[in-house]
């Protein structure tokens, strides 16, 4: 069974060039017991404690990733080769180690996720750490399969199954500022049909929001569904912003500002919501769609603070100047952080207003237990 040994190594397959489709059910997994006992496993500590008792067999290799530091990759590389299919069970973590280790060692790659809380398993992108610089590893390889555990994403908490609803959010402002680009004349891969599909599901997010909010297990399967509708996307139009823009550079400026404490997709919730406003673009929308899905608005309710939020104009300027990326903060200019500031007070207005108009968010505290370590911590994840 050893993957060292050279006599049954099992030549990888070509690798897939178009996305699977994901493989929801326990039965999946199980099916794919064969293929764990040749596969190496890269995780974290929470989503492996809540697989294992659903594997048939054991992996080859199997290593818990607790950073995202280049060398600490390329080290979990080396000890993860031998098997032709690496396997990442987790979250942002765990799935962007699995992409870098699965491109490193040229291995066949399969993702299960351990939660509906981002959509890392959906895209070619994994995120790396050069000492301070976070540098985005593309190409990675396109997985083999994305098997979708219920019981898997049942075991993580509500909490952060609910953030995974900010990722499809995220394109209400992500339109807009894609539509901005390809107004002014910048190569961004303008594409009507992607256009209209982000547009369905955003339009479907009324539906889906009492659910999410509700702690519904068919909801957070249904945000795991849509964000797969979004990977070939991802693959074939990497200059698109369908699906992330201003908002995103919004929340990984709040996230660095918080030091990581923030949730992924709950900064991302609050950014749309911020970036509407900027954008002049429906924000009470986005506030009562967000709200109504239970995800928390106030700074405070994530673990920041408005101080810290109403500080991160200069780190917006900054991050937007050395962006690839067209946003509405590019479209600003020099008027950015006066708009910023300017935008707070009518931000904490809207929010109040938003939760006295919409039922109270179910959101509880992240729990000490299952899933709560790693499923949305660690590098947020690209989403396009
Ligand atoms: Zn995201």
């Amino acid at each position: 069974m050893s993957g060292d040994n050279p006599a049954i190594h099992i030549l990888p397959a070509p690798l897939p060039t178009a996305w699977p489709e994901p493989t929801v059910g326990a039965v999946a997994l199980l099916a794919a017991g064969s293929t764990i006992a040749q596969a190496a496993v890269v995780t974290t500590p929470s989503p492996w404690r809540a697989v294992q008792p659903m594997l048939t067999a054991r992996p080859a290799r199997q290593l818990i990733i607790a950073s995202n530091h280049r060398s600490a990759l390329d080290r979990a590389a080396q000890d993860l080769s031998g098997p032709p299919t690496l396997v990442g069970i987790g979250g942002g973590l765990a799935m962007d180690a699995a992409k870098y280790i699965a491109k490193v060692n040229r291995q066949k790659l399969i993702q299960l996720p351990g939660s509906a809380a981002n959509n890392a398993c959906f895209t070619r992108t994994a995120w790396v750490m050069d000492g301070e610089t976070r540098t985005a590893e593309r190409n990675c390889p396109i997985p083999d399969a994305v098997l979708v555990v219920p019981e898997l994403i049942a075991a993580a908490p509500d909490r952060l199954n609910r953030a995974g609803f900010a990722e499809i959010l995220c394109s209400h402002t992500a339109l807009f500022d894609w539509s901005l680009g390809h107004e002014a004349g910048h190569d961004v891969q303008w594409d009507e049909g992607l256009r209209g599909l982000a547009r369905a599901q955003l339009a479907a997010l009324d539906t889906l929001a009492p659910g999410v909010a509700a702690g519904e297990l068919s909801a957070f399967l249904e945000i795991v569904t849509i964000s797969a509708r979004f990977a070939p996307g991802f693959a074939s139009h990497p200059k698109a912003r369908f699906n992330a823009g201003s908002e995103h550079i919004f929340a990984w400026a709040l996230e660095a500002a918080s030091g990581g404490t923030v949730l992924h997709g709950e900064a991302v919730g609050l950014g749309t919501v911020l970036m509407a406003l900027l954008q002049d673009n429906d924000p009470a929308r986005a506030a009562q769609l967000a709200r109504s899905a239970g995800l928390p608005l106030r700074p405070e309710a994530m673990g920041a603070s408005w101080a810290m939020v109403e500080g991160l104009a200069p780190a917006l300027a900054a991050r937007a100047a050395a962006s690839d990326w067209y946003t509405v903060l590019n479209a600003l200019g020099e008027r950015l952080e006066s708009a910023f500031v300017d935008a707070m007070p009518r931000l904490r207005a809207l929010i109040e207003d938003t939760e006295a108009r919409t039922e109270p968010a179910l959101a509880a505290p992240i729990s000490a237990g299952s899933g709560s370590d790693a499923n949305a911590r660690g590098p947020a994840p690209f989403c396009s």
